[in-house]
């Protein structure tokens, strides 16, 4: 030591080392300033400009132009290609040799063919290593494409992240040349940014803290940028601080590789394709370059689309996957949203999902992966034990805006009782960089300390992809164990969770939702995209089902497996969570409408085949069949087509899953076994329409006066106060606009109120009755409705079309109850949950606005009120008003999100007993799925036909599907689930003929103590409250 001991001031220590790693000052002198040494400008450069998207193979065959730096490009959504060609100095023989480019956009470099890394900006990659040490032989001379996207990580938006992308944007290249980098300046400066991380973490009060500043102090004193003989003795001084380890009850950070990239969300669909060969070539060359790096991977979706747009790629993340260091993670088709999705949906995301997974990387995933969604089902613990996954990772919670949730590693106890280990990366972070200020966050903000001794840490740029770079994992690397901080390993999830579960004694519980305390504006913004959800779920559904039992009855039949798997892979593609949300730009939801259009279209020609197949040779009068897909009988009011375009009421009986021939015209209404609707306008212009089981009472604008349960005479509405009553809100909301309504909203209500005359009777009785009415919501929107009630029909419909045309407004409609209850019951996946009806806790304050399916119940003891729909999610119950939310008007990302025109229904049921006794799931299945009258080749069946019926109300048959392993074509797949919340035995009806009957998990893997006894066509079954059960059933061979 020259020099001796000196008293020492923290600060001027601690930003001296600064200024000496200071990418901004003194870089002429320090040593951030020779991390680059000799320059050499590349040897040519062309470009040519494309909208398209076009492949290696398209673009190198294209005509190249002159180009240079400081060229600018564009404008948003094109592509630039470059054409680099590079002569090497001689002179650098030995050296480390980069090329450094820098540009706007995201780059993608290409190498003999294939690609070889991503180069952005935003996610620290600006650099390309050509050679780790240039040999005398080597050639120095070669020629790289780098393919420039003209869109950032995060988009294009105009002013900020989520404004709608600008159009006109251009891009600019800033940097293109060879440089000679110097690695040891690298680890040296990665080490005196570790030791200032560990002295600003730990603060003043730390003894460890002081180590590392004056052990970085001393690095420079013992450093000269310029002498590069003088590096080793600072990097000895570094080695011994970080060599000096914890003790054995330090904490353990698994660090994990990631990138997180949304399936679209402010890019379009076809970006993300690209997106992803960036991310994931620029991780593959660190694990090449890091043996012992893992990086997680999601999303079989996009693993489907870079197979088949980039297969040597996918050849490459295959291998890497043996070697265990590109772990495929969460088993789903994407991360889908957790709140709006159906049971089936979600089922089929793993099913599509885990069935990629082990085709194309021999194995299932084991974890669940959804760090970024907006809220978590209670079904979801139930659908992941079925598709073989106890495991579970997300993060989101951490963005509740009320309550901090109290957990970071527990049990999740779902609906059923099933139970898995969750765990939330404490750092609150997907897109961790590993700094040590990351790393303390993460064991200080751990919520289970003492409960849970390890955390992940996911690592890498992440939303828009990115993902780690070789900066981030020498950090990781250099701290692995070092006294004063946790030790940090690179770890797959499987060790993690396995490390949880090892010490898992003392976790805690959490049952139910995972509801997300912001993000509500999600379950209605969009409402085309929600309407096609709901719509195309129930198409997916007919379609299956009808196929099925033509399959079943059929030798001729080919069940459209191949078509099904690509519809549903549309829809479940639209689940992700950024576009069923209605959280995307205009350009991922006009794509989003036509991923539903192309099912409605297929879907429908499906039905039709499926129909005339099913049909075929039996003999009846009239070429139209009438197909119930429900498991029930129903009895309903239905227009049939006739000659000419015309419709014509009837009056039908469908059984169970099954069909019914057109009832003869004539013998109508003689059979009528209920009263006829009546429809009478009073002179005050109100309308009553009456059907003999409810009787609604219309004022003369249109709002609900009465609603009487008939046999009771029992009063629905509360007194002195109307339903049906539309409020708009204004809806500003802090920052995420189509995401988020806040609380406040609720302080904006205002009634919209109508002119009275304008409710005129509709259809005037008998099958159905109907009054109409038009409502001036604003100068700029307007509404109009038809009440209908039909024959024997339980509840009353509400068909709405509205012209939409606001800013940051939120209408909804409210129907205020003559019911009392501290809870509402609202429709989830296979099944319903309950949610406070005030605001006692914060906790129940922060459920202002919440989600559900299809329905959403008021009952107090022997009476209730229940509101359905048919395209509809978001909801509330506050007091006694139940609310239903229509339509958002949110200007970002999506500037026309929601305007124009909008067709909704729902309907209003009021119930004696309990909403289980008197059908509520029943009726709500039945506005969802109405029944069908198909073409049938002439002639149709002359008698009925049921396939399947069960005999207790409480289980619902959900799905019938072919077997999805080819090697059991001629096996259906049945889905049922306990939907009423109580233990059950109950028996399925069938009528086709089956062989032999199996339970199976949600993947269809049959249950070896699974066999049913078939007693003269039917099988028992025992049910748990919300339990789903998966049947195998293998057909015989039909007789012809
Ligand atoms: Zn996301």
């Amino acid at each position: 030591m020259a020099a001796a001991p000196a008293l020492k001031h923290w600060r001027t220590t601690l930003e001296r080392v600064e200024k000496f790693v200071s990418p901004v000052y003194f870089t002429d002198c320090n040593l951030r300033g020779r991390l680059f040494g000799a320059t050499c400008p590349v040897a040519a450069l062309s470009s040519f400009l494309t909208p398209d998207r076009p492949t290696y193979e398209e673009a190198v065959q294209r005509d190249f132009r002159p180009a240079q730096v400081g060229c600018s490009f564009g404008p948003t959504w094109w592509t630039c290609w470059f054409r680099v060609e590079l002569t090497i100095p001689e002179a650098w023989v030995g050296q480390e040799v980069h090329l450094c480019w820098e540009s706007d956009g995201e780059g993608l470099v290409w190498r003999d063919g294939e690609p070889v890394q991503g180069l952005t900006k935003e996610g620290e990659k600006t650099s390309y290593v050509l050679t780790d040490r240039l040999g005398e032989r080597d050639p120095r001379s070669l020629t790289l494409y780098v393919e420039v996207a003209c869109n950032g990580l995060l988009g294009a938006g105009k002013g900020s992240i989520i404004a709608a992308p600008d159009p006109e944007k251009m891009f600019q290249l800033s940097r293109a040349e060879l440089a000679v980098f110097h690695r040891d300046v690298h680890m040296l400066l990665v080490d005196l940014e570790l030791l200032l991380g560990i002295a600003k973490g730990l603060g003043k009060d730390n003894q460890r803290s002081f180590q590392a500043l004056y052990t970085a102090n001393q690095m420079v004193n013992v450093c000269d940028p310029a002498q590069p003989e003088t590096f080793p003795v600072a990097q000895a001084l570094a080695s011994r601080f970080f060599g000096q380890h914890g003790g054995e009850s330090q904490h353990t950070i698994h660090a994990t590789g990631h990138c997180h990239i949304d399936t679209a969300w402010l890019w379009p669909f076809k970006e993300t394709v690209r997106k992803c060969a960036r991310s994931w070539v620029t991780a593959l060359q660190l694990m090449e370059r890091n043996p012992e790096f893992i990086f997680a991977c999601s999303q079989a979706q996009q693993l489907e689309w870079v197979k088949s747009r980039y297969p040597g790629l996918h050849s490459r993340l295959q291998e890497f996957a043996c070697r265990g260091q590109f772990v495929p993670v969460g088993g789903t088709w994407v991360e889908m949203d957790g709140n709006l999705p159906s049971g089936e949906a979600m089922v089929r995301q793993f099913l599509q999902g885990q069935n990629f997974f082990l085709q194309e990387f021999g194995k299932m995933c084991s974890e669940f992966w959804l760090p970024d969604t907006f809220g978590y089902s209670a079904q979801l613990p139930q659908i992941m034990h079925g598709c073989g996954i106890r495991r579970f990772l997300t993060q989101k919670l951490s963005w509740n805006l009320v309550n901090s949730f109290p957990h970071h590693t527990f049990f999740w106890e779902g609906l059923d009782g099933s139970r898995v280990l969750v765990h939330f990366p404490p750092g609150d972070s997907y897109v961790m960089q590993g700094s040590v200020e990351e790393v303390l966050k993460t064991v200080a903000n751990n919520r289970d300390k003492g409960r849970a001794n390890h955390s992940a840490f996911l690592f890498g740029f992440g939303d828009g992809g990115g993902g780690p770079t070789q900066t981030m994992l020498d950090r990781l690397k250099r701290l692995s164990n070092t006294d004063g901080l946790p030790r940090v390993q690179l770890s797959s999830p499987r060790q993690l969770f396995s490390a949880l579960e090892s010490d898992s004694g003392q976790l805690c519980t959490w049952v139910g939702e995972l509801f997300l305390e912001l993000h509500n504006g999600t379950y209605t913004t969009h409402a085309q995209i929600k309407k096609g959800n709901r719509e195309c779920e129930r198409i997916l559904h007919d379609v299956e089902l009808l196929s099925s039992l033509a399959l079943a009855r059929s030798t001729q039949f080919l069940y459209p497996a191949a078509q099904l798997q690509h519809l549903w892979r549309l829809l479940l593609l639209n689940q992700f969570h950024d576009v069923v949300t209605g959280s995307c730009i205009q350009m991922v939801a006009e794509e989003a409408m036509c991923h539903y259009e192309d099912i409605r279209s297929h879907g429908n020609t499906l039905l039709s085949a499926a129909a005339a197949a099913l049909c075929a040779g039996e003999p009846g009068p009239e070429g139209l069949l009438i197909v119930n897909t429900l498991p029930w009988k129903r009895t309903e009011v239905m227009a049939l087509p006739k000659p000419g375009g015309a419709h014509s009421l009837a009056l039908v009986t469908v059984p169970s899953m099954g069909y019914a021939p057109v009832p003869p015209h004539t013998s109508l209404q003689p059979l009528l076994p209920q009263q006829p609707v009546f429809v009478v306008q009073e002179t005050d212009g109100s309308v009553t329409l009456d059907n003999g089981i409810i009787r609604v009472k219309l004022d003369p604008t249109g709002r609900l006066t009465s609603l009487v349960l008939v046999a009771s005479g029992r009063e629905a509405i509360a007194e002195g106060a109307v339903g049906n009553q539309f409020v708009l809100f204004d809806d500003v909301p802090l920052y995420w606009d189509a995401w988020d309504v806040m609380d406040y909203h609720l302080e904006t209500r205002k009634p919209v109120l109508g002119q009275a005359g304008t409710l005129a009777v509709g259809t005037e009785g008998g099958l159905r009755g109907s009054a109409w009415f038009l409502l001036q919501i604003s100068p700029n929107s307007r509404l109009s409705q038809e009440v209908v009630l039909d024959v024997g029909c339980p509840y009353v419909r509400f068909h709405t079309e509205v012209h939409w045309h606001e800013a940051h407004k939120f209408l909804k409609v409210e129907f205020p109850a003559r019911v009392r209850s501290s809870q509402a019951t609202y429709e989830i996946q296979f099944g319903h949950l309950q949610r406070p009806t005030h605001y006692n806790t914060s906790w129940d304050w922060a459920r202002f606005e919440v989600w559900a399916h299809r329905w959403m119940d008021l009952s107090e003891h022997g009476f209730g009120l229940a509101l359905l729909n048919d395209c509809k999610y978001g909801a509330s119950v506050r007091g006694s008003i139940l609310s239903l939310s229509l339509l958002r008007a949110p200007k970002a990302p999506d500037f026309t999100a929601d305007m124009g025109r909008h067709e909704f229904t729902y309907a209003l049921m009021p119930h004696k007993g309990s909403f289980q006794d008197a059908g509520v799931i029943q009726a709500a299945y039945s506005l969802n799925f109405p029944l069908l009258a198909l073409p049938a080749p002439s002639p149709a069946p002359a008698t009925s036909w049921s396939a399947f019926s069960l005999s207790s109300p409480a289980v619902v048959l959900e799905t019938v599907k072919q077997a999805e392993s080819s090697s059991q074509r001629r096996s259906l797949v049945l889905r049922l689930y306990e939907a009423h919340g109580s233990h059950v035995d109950c028996w399925l009806h069938l009528s086709l003929p089956v062989q032999e009957a199996i339970l199976c998990d949600l993947l269809e893997r049959p249950d070896p103590a699974g066999h049913l006894p078939l007693r003269d066509s039917r099988l028992k079954l025992t049910f748990s409250p919300f339990q789903v059960l998966s049947l195998l059933l293998v057909l015989q061979s039909p007789p012809h």
